[in-house]
């Protein structure tokens, strides 16, 4: 069984075979630390965190590198006289890791800022200039604004725009910087020199002056400096195609690196059919969605569609994903509860089932996992019902691994936030104490006593279960 990915340069499927398959190696587009995250960028995150999972349970090690863009045009425009940019810029990344983390998106092996890679962005720039594949702007030509710029120049590579397949004829001009200095406009800026209304903390000495780097180049220096000259996928929202994705790629071959093997890009999120936008007043916060909806449903709804489809999220996204939650939840409890010890036994042993890892192995079909293990779902409830132990010990085992490898096992510890936990051990110990209660006034046959308190239970949403060893409660569903 091999891994099939969509690698977006080939616009096909392709086998995945990793350079060491020992070590699997992966570089993510991280956020830019501007503002704070929305839903799309936790989306985006996700689709790499369940791909980096799969990838993990198929060849064990995997490397994976998102990085942190802290300077940028975006990040020092958005600084303020109380705030610098990088304050700013550091309190968005905690920002970002917080949602990230709420959402059970793994830390990454290493996530490095950029800039605390200046040094090896320099030395990619200097390799592209030593090949004809890069030139400072000439001083005096340009007027003062591009001094100091160093540019890609486009026309001397062939290959620029293979990623996304389009000829040099058909492209716009660059806008990231000014064209004065350009031999073309289409030329991009590797290294931006210091302008005099930016603040002397965001400019690094270098060759051709003070300045900072141009974005394109951050990934290409961290993802070299991390993962090495050629590395097995590169991912990243299928808004950074053009123009990031095609420079980064442009400038680490033109600089003689073999660079990412496979492209993976996710589709991006809609919100009522319609491009979030503040205008339109249906930008989705992270913050915002996280603290009305449980994190373990926001992850769900947003892995549960494939990654490279457009996601639409809507009213309903969440309730849906809320009750698949619950499903799992009350599967897995009732046969805990009915199985009991044996179920620690199977959980050890378990193997994911044939189908689901079919499902994953083809390009991370997620839709098709979900359906696989839902379907084991309602096996395991017809077992539980029939009194087929065997049968529900193999589908909660099924359920158990299969729901912990995509990261929503609801069962699994990080879901409990500390409030919740401490809620759910007093409501335990208020109505254990009425089921005592409830058992007393039946052993007295007191059974008016019994019947208020019974009622007095399910009046409260709790159901009661009978069973050898106790009587059991759970909330009712709904
Ligand atoms: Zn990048």
């Amino acid at each position: 069984m091999t891994v099939q990915l969509y690698d977006t340069k080939a616009q096909a499927l392709r086998e995945f075979v990793p350079l060491d398959p020992g070590n699997v190696t992966i570089y993510v587009c991280g956020p830019t630390v501007q503002s704070g995250p929305h839903i799309g960028h936790l989306r985006g995150a996700l689709s790499f965190d369940i791909l980096r999972r799969w990838l993990a349970h198929r060849y064990g090690r995997v490397t994976f590198v998102r990085n942190v863009t802290d300077i940028d045009d975006k990040v020092l425009a958005n600084a303020t006289d109380t705030e610098p940019w990088w304050a700013l810029a550091y309190r968005m990344e905690l920002e970002f890791t917080r949602a990230y983390t709420a959402i059970g998106i793994l830390p990454p092996t290493y996530e490095p800022r950029a800039t605390a890679s200046i040094p090896q962005m320099q030395e990619i720039i200097q390799r592209l200039i030593d090949a004809g594949h890069a030139y400072a702007a000439p001083s005096g030509t340009g007027g003062t604004d591009a001094a100091g710029d160093v540019y890609f120049d486009v026309r001397s590579w062939p290959d620029y725009g293979s990623l996304t397949r389009q000829s040099l004829d058909a492209m716009e001009p660059a806008a990231d910087a000014d064209p004065r200095g350009k031999r073309d406009p289409r030329d991009f800026a590797l290294w931006k020199g210091a302008k005099p209304d930016e603040p002397s903390s965001a400019a690094w000495e270098s060759p051709w002056g003070r300045g900072r780097p141009g974005w394109h180049i951050e990934c290409s220096a961290m993802s070299r400096r991390y993962l090495g000259p050629e590395f097995d996928i590169h991912g990243g929202g299928l808004d950074l195609r053009f123009p990031h994705h095609e420079n980064e790629l442009a400038q680490s071959t033109a600089a003689g690196d073999g660079f990412a093997r496979y492209w993976v890009h996710n589709g991006l999120v809609t919100v009522g059919a319609q491009k979030m936008s503040k205008s339109l007043f249906n930008f989705i916060l992270a913050e915002d969605v996280l603290r009305e909806r449980d994190p373990l449903v926001v992850r769900y709804a947003l892995a549960a569609a494939h990654y490279r489809s457009n996601l639409d999220i809507t009213a309903s996204s969440f309730d849906e994903a809320e009750a698949a939650i619950a499903r799992i939840r009350t599967f897995l409890e009732r046969a805990a509860r009915t199985l009991r010890d044996d179920t620690d036994d199977v959980r050890l042993e378990a193997q994911v089932p044939e189908a689901f890892a079919a499902a994953l192995d083809d390009d991370l079909g997620v839709p098709q996992a979900l359906a696989v293990l839902h379907e084991t779902i309602r096996d395991g409830n017809s077992a539980l019902d029939d009194g087929d132990r065997e049968a529900a010990l193999r589908a909660f085992a099924d359920v158990a691994v299969m729901s912990g490898v995509l990261g929503i096992d609801p069962l699994d510890p990080q879901w409990r936030s500390a409030d919740a936990s401490a809620e759910a051990s007093a409501l335990d110990a208020l109505v254990r104490t009425m089921i005592a209660q409830r058992a007393d006034a039946r052993a007295a046959k007191d059974w008016a006593s019994a019947d208020r308190i019974r009622d007095a239970i399910a009046a409260a949403g709790i159901a009661l279960e009978d069973s050898p060893d106790g009587t059991h409660w759970s909330l009712i569903d709904g």
